[in-house]
């Protein structure tokens, strides 16, 4: 069962992360992806991730070269031992395209979906070999953010899961298995209340785009670098930790303060939400934040080792 060669489907945001952290720890890698000038800017996203994974350490024959693009999925897949399936977050194009791969994917090959929130099951219904498919939810930059969820649908074999969690180890990331399958899994879910609160402190004109950041960066996000939001109220509740904690603003979280529905995206909100973000960054393009990004990540990771 040993994996030496991958194949990423979709080169976006994501799946050009996973190439430049496969590519970085030594793998072959074959890429695909149907939109025009796809792999001109799949090369430019793994030269641009490449300075942070030099930083990082290379492993032992670590090569751009080793990519290869294929412009038929079928060629890419069919003689790979892992396939990375990174395609826009749409259930009916994602279930088409994971029965394509599996329909080509040579037997024993492991199959995992990069999904935000679609549950395997779902995933794996069209396929023949449903036993191979996962859900392997990454975080962006893939090529930094160790954290990699592992979550199995109804017909998905525990050996593979526990397959997938050993490579997935092996390429230097935090694979956390996930029991139950539910739509976001885990961490998206916890993303995303923040990001619907967010919303409607500027749908509401009480904070903007630049404040709710600074909000996050300067306090809780500082903290949340080493602790989720249990260990942190924990040392918040004073010598009792979590129990003085509960007693004390356990009553608290009936308080109506937040608001649970998402707000309707309407164009005043897309709008304001574009324009903060514009002008929070004032002229700098992504690449280059992406750059500052990265450096600050691998100073932050090298701390978090020493914790
Ligand atoms: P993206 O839009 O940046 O990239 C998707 C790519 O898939 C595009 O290059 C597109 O051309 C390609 N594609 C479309 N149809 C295809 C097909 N039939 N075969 C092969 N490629 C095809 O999207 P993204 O942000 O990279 O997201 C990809 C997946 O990763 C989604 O499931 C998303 O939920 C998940 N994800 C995204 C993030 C994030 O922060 N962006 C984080 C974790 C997981």
């Amino acid at each position: 069962n040993e994996i030496k060669k991958i194949a990423v489907v979709g080169t976006g945001v994501i799946g050009n992360g996973w190439i430049a952290r496969f590519l970085a720890q030594g793998y072959d890698v074959v890429a695909t992806d149907p939109a025009e000038g796809a792999e001109g800017r799949m090369c430019a996203a793994v030269e641009h991730a490449w300075p942070a994974l030099e930083k990082m350490g290379l492993a032992e024959g670590a090569s751009q070269d080793r990519l290869h693009f294929e412009s038929e999925l079928k060629q890419a897949v069919a003689d790979v031992d892992f396939i990375q399936e990174c395609v826009p977050e749409r259930e009916d194009l994602k279930r088409k395209v994971l029965a394509d791969i599996d329909r080509h994917a040579k037997q024993g090959a492991v199959i995992a979906s990069s999904t935000s929130g679609i549950v395997p099951s779902t995933l794996q219904a069209d396929c023949q070999h449903p036993e191979r498919v996962i859900v392997a939810h990454p975080f962006n930059p893939v090529y930094l953010i160790p954290l990699v969820e592992l979550v199995g649908g109804q017909k998905t074999d525990s050996a593979v899961i526990e397959q997938a969690r050993k490579f997935y180890d092996s390429i230097q990331m935090k694979p956390l298995v996930i029991s139950t399958e539910i739509e976001g899994h885990v961490g998206d879910r916890l993303m995303e209340a923040i990001w619907r609160e967010a919303l409607h402190l500027v749908n509401d004109g009480v904070a903007t785009t630049e404040e709710i950041d600074a909000s996050i960066v300067y306090g809780p996000g500082l903290r949340w670098a080493l602790m989720g939001p249990f260990l942190t109220l924990h040392l918040a509740g004073g010598d009792q930790g979590m129990r003085h904690m509960l007693e004390q603003f356990g009553p608290a979280l009936k308080l109506p303060w937040t608001k649970l529905e998402a707000p309707e995206l309407t164009d005043e909100l897309s709008n304001r939400v574009i324009e903060g973000c514009e002008h929070q960054t004032e002229g700098q393009s992504v690449a280059e934040l992406n750059k500052r990004r990265d450096e600050f990540l691998i100073e932050l990771l090298e701390l978090l080792e020493k914790y």
